[in-house]
This record gives structure tokens, C-alpha cells and sequence, in this order.
């Protein structure tokens, strides 16, 4: 073979792509429940949009991005999640001109430089969500909500929530300044990651997955008990909103997120069952970005949800759906064949999905492909039938045929397909 994928990014194929739309239209739907519209943005931006909102000490910007000079020499990024660019095309658009909160969804490829394995792609998809000017707490409970009812509907039970408070630039520092101390006595400890930016950016390494770290930091100061007033009474009202939707979630003081434009409320969702790469979806609040990339200062929230765990998990908790025709058009001979195509053409426009057996062949060898393409019904046209101006419809699960005129089929077949199979004996 002389072509194939790069490494990290892969093909997404029929039967899998149904089930990809199956999850982007349930998505669609419940996000239409709480009024979210889609946004589609480029898959390109300036470099420098990256690299100011999700933060210059973070993996993504130091070494995950695809960035690349265009023709005109201006450095290029192939976008690696979805927020900046929402919210740079909410500023560039005057979207806080609408009617508040402003609510909007997108979907689509997102591209990170990371090392490939189980659940962690080069080029990875993401459904997420953003709204914007709410900053009540109520807004973060909703949007946890919604989650829930999706991942609910899509048929996904056993996940966590884990919550917590990162603060804001009122009260974090007095919070990096305490984790910077307690670290300093347990440097040795850390992984070389950590060792390298724990001044820079010491929260990262309360999530660090290297044990030594995990270890490290089990006795750490906790965030939530540095919290000012403001962003205590946020956080508390926001368990209770939570409690109050009956929506289950543990505390997760750790847990921080990769991404520097967080403030505020984090989340994650994540399973037991997806080993190493256990988060499905994430989000958090950024209360500071609009006003930092030069908007009004306008509070917003958003998550993230990953497109190929999700879909892991749909596989492995129940049968992939089929691509089931309604009808294969069965011909003996010639004057069938010719017949078959302006049939298949009617039965198409009047809404039945419809195979031709191009190829011919024998009555069984035709039946069998019918069989394989998990057709409903089977219409079979030979010489004999032509010249009585009928044809044999036959429903594949239980057999049972009828005869038909041609010019009834479309008719016969609402019949064939929505009536009760017959009982076998
Ligand atoms: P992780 O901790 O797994 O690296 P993250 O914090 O980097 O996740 P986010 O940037 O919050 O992830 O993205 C939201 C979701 O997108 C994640 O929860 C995950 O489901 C998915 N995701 C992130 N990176 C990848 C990737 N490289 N391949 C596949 N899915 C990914
Ligand atoms: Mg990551």
C-alpha cells in the first residue's frame, strides 16, 4: 500500500459513522432544550489566539500544537480545542449585541500533538458547548445537566462528576503561593515536568499522572479552602443547584484543568471504564477571557465532550445500529432488469430506501445478497411476473409474500413494512 493515514489520526467508517451521527443528533436535540445554537468556526486561527487563551505553560501550547507559517510567512495553529475560537468570533461578531445569555454548541476535528494511543489521538473530535454573560451559578449546574441528559439518553450510565472551584485572580494567587511552598519541600519527588514548572505554573502538577507526583501532592493545601467570598458563595450555591437537579458529582480538589483560562467552576466527566484515558468530557468557566481578548467584560462557561471516547463506550455497551435498505429489487432477465431501474427510481422518491442487484445471477444468489445487506423486503420481478404486470414482494425477517402490481408497490410495501410479522409455528 503506498499511501496511508499520518500517525494519531484515523478513518471513520461506515457502521461507526451512524453511530457518530446518532450522537451528533441527540446532541443537537438536548442542546436545543436549553437554547444552543451552533457556531462553526475555522479549523485555522492566528497562532497567537491559542497561545494567549489556553496559556503559554500549559502541554497543549508548549508541545501539542500543529503550527505552521502560511505563504505570507504569519504563523498558522490547526485549532486543538474549541473555546478561543467561540470566543473570538463572539467579540469579532458582536455576539453579545443578542439578546443574553448567549448560548452556542459546535462540533468538529480538533489536532494535538500528543503521543497516540487508546483514546488519545492526533486529530480527535469534540461536541462542546459555550454560554455566555451568566455568571450565576445556576447556569453551571444547567449545562452539567444537559450533559447529563445526553450522555443519559445515549444510553451511558456508571460515570463520575467530579467538581471543584479553581478560584480567581483574586484569590488564586494566595493559593499558588501556598501550593509553590508546600512544593518546594518535595521538589525530589516530582516527575522532570513538574520539577520544571511547578513555579510557573504549580497547579498542573496536583493533576500530574505520574505517581511520585500523585504521591507528592496528596497532602497539598487545597484550593477550596482559599477561596474568596465571592467565589465560595459562587461555589457553594453551585453544589447546592447541582443537588437540587438530583445530579450526583464528587469534589475533586485536584482536579484543575490543562488550560489557563479557567476560573472558577471545573468539571469532568469521567468512567472507570475507559483504563488511562478516563475523562469524556470536561468544561469550566472563564469569566476573564472575552474582556482579556479585548470584548466587554462578559462572564461565560463551557464543555467539551470527546468524540471517540464517547463512541468507545457506545460500542462497547450496545449493538452497533445497521444500515438496513428497505428494498432489494430482485431481476430475472433482461426485461426485468430495465424495469427494476424505474422502479428502484419511484420506490427511491417515494422514500423507501432501495438496492438493485446489478449483477444478476440466480434467484438464491440474489436472495442471498439481499440477506446480506439485511434488506427488509425483497421484490423479485422475472419474466413471468413482467408479463402479468406484477411482482413478488417478500419480507426477509418472516418470508411471508404477497403479489403485486407494479404500479402498486410503493402502496403494498407501507403494508409489508409496518404490519406485524406473521407468528412461526
Ligand atoms: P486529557 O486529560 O485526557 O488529556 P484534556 O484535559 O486534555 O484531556 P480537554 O482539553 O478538556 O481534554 O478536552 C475535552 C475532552 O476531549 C477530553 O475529556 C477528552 O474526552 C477529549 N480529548 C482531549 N484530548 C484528546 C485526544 N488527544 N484524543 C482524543 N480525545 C481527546
Ligand atoms: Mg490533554
Amino acid at each position: 500500500m503506498k499511501y496511508r493515514t499520518i500517525k494519531g489520526v484515523q478513518d471513520i467508517l461506515p457502521p461507526d459513522t451512524l453511530l457518530w451521527q446518532h450522537v451528533e443528533a441527540t446532541a443537537q436535540e438536548i442542546f436545543a432544550l436549553y437554547g444552543f445554537q451552533e457556531i462553526r468556526t475555522p479549523i485555522i486561527e492566528f497562532t497567537e489566539l491559542f497561545v494567549r487563551s489556553i496559556g503559554e505553560n500549559t502541554d497543549i501550547v508548549e508541545k501539542e500544537m500543529y503550527t505552521f507559517e502560511d505563504r505570507a510567512g504569519r504563523s498558522i495553529t490547526l485549532r486543538p480545542e474549541g473555546t478561543a475560537s467561540v470566543v473570538r468570533a463572539y467579540i469579532q461578531n458582536h455576539l453579545y449585541n443578542l439578546p443574553a445569555p448567549q448560548k452556542f454548541f459546535y462540533k468538529g476535528p480538533m489536532f494535538r500533538y500528543e503521543r497516540p494511543q487508546k483514546g488519545r489521538y492526533r486529530q480527535f473530535h469534540q461536541i462542546g458547548v459555550e454560554a455566555f454573560a451568566v455568571d450565576d451559578p445556576r447556569m453551571d449546574a444547567e449545562i452539567i445537566e444537559m450533559l447529563h441528559l445526553l450522555l443519559d439518553r445515549l444510553g451511558l450510565g456508571n460515570l463520575n462528576t467530579e467538581v471543584n472551584s479553581i478560584g480567581c485572580p483574586n484569590c488564586r494567587p494566595v493559593y499558588r503561593d501556598k501550593l509553590i511552598q508546600y512544593l518546594k519541600d518535595r521538589i525530589d519527588s516530582l516527575c522532570a515536568d513538574c520539577q520544571r514548572r511547578y513555579e510557573v505554573n504549580p497547579l498542573r502538577v496536583l493533576d500530574c499522572k505520574v505517581q511520585g507526583c500523585k504521591a507528592a501532592v496528596k497532602d497539598a493545601p487545597r484550593i477550596t479552602d482559599f477561596l474568596c467570598n465571592d467565589c465560595k458563595e459562587h461555589f457553594e450555591k453551585f453544589l447546592s443547584y447541582l443537588k437540587a437537579l438530583e445530579i450526583p458529582f464528587t469534589i475533586n480538589t485536584s482536579m484543575v484543568r490543562g488550560l489557563d483560562y479557567y476560573t472558577r467552576t471545573t468539571f469532568e466527566v469521567t468512567t472507570e471504564s475507559l483504563g488511562a484515558q478516563n475523562a469524556v468530557a470536561a468544561g469550566g468557566r472563564y469569566d476573564g477571557l472575552v474582556k482579556e481578548f479585548g470584548g466587554p467584560s462578559t462572564p461565560a462557561i463551557g464543555f467539551a465532550i470527546g468524540m471517540e471516547r464517547l463512541i468507545t463506550l457506545l460500542k462497547d455497551s450496545k449493538e452497533p445500529p445497521a444500515f438496513c435498505p428497505d428494498v432489494y429489487i430482485v431481476t430475472l432477465g433482461d426485461n426485468a432488469e430495465e424495469k427494476a431501474f424505474g422502479i428502484a427510481s419511484a420506490l427511491r422518491k417515494g422514500g423507501f430506501s432501495t438496492e438493485l442487484s446489478y449483477k444478476g445471477g440466480s434467484l438464491k444468489s440474489q436472495l442471498r445478497r439481499a440477506d446480506r445487506l439485511k434488506a427488509k423486503v425483497a421484490i423479485i420481478i422475472g419474466e413471468d411476473e413482467l408479463a402479468k404486470g406484477v411482482a413478488v414482494c417478500k419480507r426477509l425477517s418472516d418470508g411471508m409474500q404477497i403479489e403485486v402490481a407494479l404500479d402498486e408497490i410503493p402502496k403494498s410495501l407501507e403494508g409489508l413494512l409496518h404490519s406485524p410479522p406473521i407468528s412461526v409455528r
